[in-house]
């Protein structure tokens, strides 16, 4: 009989029908009940087995995450909550799973300890859900960019350039660690190397998507990013994926207006996609609020919160505006932030999270920074202190996006640069982009784990990523 998955059977099992299911189980009590779970759904199905005509063998084998197959018939189920069930003929154990070895039982573990099973956690409900949403965002951004005509373009992993990410890159040679060649200076002799230079895991595919803005028109990249900053946070990763959209002809505002319909179309697609799973993280979420302290309450539940950021225009202002803001806050006043506020400074999280969660209610979208806090590439503006920059920063998060427009024109890039002390060398052909058919053009980073951190309200970025790769962790 032809195996089927427990979310189709669930929607459109009919009473009387035969069929198998494949799964783990999650549950076994009383002798009878067995909730089945296969990962095609968070819901579980219930299998009833006839105990009393069941070897006592094979019932001892019923534990937590045991893999089984089961032919059954369908049946109106008794119980509440869901609408069939199926009553077991024959049940086949796959593999076992001993109670005495298996780690996680059926209740809740803290997500900390979840993470040194990362090899298990998939199995809970929490985990899985997740990685559910996970996946709907992810095709959700190949739906939307390709519905838009954008062409999704691979950028390089393995990049010879480091002017964006100098210092927090990690290496990538096979050299002999112990016996690198060396050049008469004694230094490390990378022109032997496998590239015949020195070559790093990417930091952004930005500098390469804009070659296919230049020539296409407009391209995202979708891909692994690495970054070996040390910071142990709940929202770095030293591997995390990126979404890096790339548009000819598109102004600051185009670009703005751009992110935050891709974020609405996003969340839209998520809760179309995963109502089951977002009810379940909805409840967890609530749970979880609980535990905290009143002035860190979220005042919307996530549902509610997720409905509102697709239904509400961002907040724009720009860094100038902000800093105002800021200076006449409660907390600025009271001494209460950590980090000083005056025009230069990089915000701090604490400061882009007073922006988004009291002063506006809403994701805030930043602009005009000023140019000696942000990259060499940004379109200079007229004032000579700030350039065209956006970041869309988030409740509970801070930075979710980080964008720009570019600077278009040859002789204020090369400018840049050299105040700056990024190499032209390395970066020629970068330059000569803008000496070929230069044209406005603009763009943004996407941190994908953000984005899924926010759509499932998980509190840490290693939760919302199969394998977490931060300092000092990449077991698995
Ligand atoms: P942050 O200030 O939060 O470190 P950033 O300014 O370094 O961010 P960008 O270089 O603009 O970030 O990268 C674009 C986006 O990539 C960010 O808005 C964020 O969503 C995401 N991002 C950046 N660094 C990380 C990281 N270490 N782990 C996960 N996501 C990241
Ligand atoms: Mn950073």
């Amino acid at each position: 009989m032809k195996r089927i998955k427990i979310k189709d059977l669930l929607a459109h099992g009919e009473v009387g029908a035969k069929v198998t299911v494949k799964g783990w189980i999650r549950t076994f009590r009383s002798n009878r009940f067995i909730a089945l779970n296969d990962g095609s759904t968070i819901n579980n199905l219930q299998a009833v087995v006839d105990f009393e005509n069941t070897d006592e063998d094979l019932l001892k084998r019923l534990t937590t995450s045991a893999a089984v197959a089961i032919e059954g018939e369908v049946v109106e189920s008794q119980g509440k909550g869901q609408s069939i069930e199926i009553v077991v003929e024959k049940i086949e154990i796959l593999g076992d799973a001993d109670p005495d070895e298996y780690p996680l039982q059926p209740k809740r573990h803290s997500l900390e300890f979840l993470r040194e099973k990362a090899h298990l956690r998939p199995r809970t409900q929490v985990m899985s859900a997740v990685y559910r949403v996970r996946n709907a965002l992810a095709y959700g951004i190949h739906k939307f960019f390709n519905e838009k005509g954008f062409l999704y373009m691979h950028t390089p992993i393995i990049t010879g350039s480091d002017a964006e990410g100098a210092g927090e890159m990690f290496r990538v040679t096979n050299f002999d660690p112990l016996n690198p060649p060396k050049t008469e200076d004694g230094e490390v002799d990378y022109k032997e190397d496998f590239f015949g230079k020195a070559v790093n895991l990417s930091v952004s595919g930005q500098l390469e998507a804009e070659v296919g803005a230049m020539s296409m028109g407009e391209v995202y990249t979708f891909g692994p990013t690495f970054r070996a900053e040390n910071s142990n946070t709940s929202r770095h990763l030293a591997e995390f994926w990126m979404i890096e959209p790339e548009m000819a002809f598109y102004d600051l505002d185009d670009n703005m207006d751009l992110a935050e319909e891709m974020i609405k179309y996003l969340i839209d697609f998520a809760m179309e996609q995963c109502p089951d799973d977002l009810k379940f993280l909805d409840q967890r979420y609530a749970q979880e609020q609980k535990g905290k302290p009143q002035n860190e309450r979220s005042d919307l539940g996530l549902l509610e919160r997720l409905d509102f950021v697709s239904k509400n225009d961002f907040e724009r202002l720009t860094y100038t505006e902000a800093i105002e803001v800021l200076k006449r806050s409660k907390p600025f006043k009271k001494g209460k932030f950590k980090y000083d506020v005056d025009w230069g400074i990089d915000l701090q999280s604490e400061h882009e999270r007073y922006l988004v969660e009291k002063e506006y209610k809403k994701p805030v979208i930043l602009t005009d920074y000023p140019k000696d806090i942000k990259s060499f590439y940004m379109k200079q503006n007229d004032d000579g202190k700030t350039v065209r920059a956006m970041d869309v920063l988030f409740p509970g998060i801070g930075e979710i996006i980080g964008g720009s427009q570019r600077e278009e024109s040859y002789d204020k890039l090369l400018t840049r640069m050299n105040e700056m002390g990024v190499p032209q060398e390395e970066l020629w052909w970068y330059l000569e982009l803008r000496k070929f058919g230069t044209a406005p053009h603009s763009g943004f980073g996407l941190g994908f784990e953000r984005i899924v951190l926010f759509v499932t309200g998980m509190g840490n970025i290693r939760d919302v990523i199969p394998f977490p790769r931060a300092p000092k962790s990449a077991e698995f």
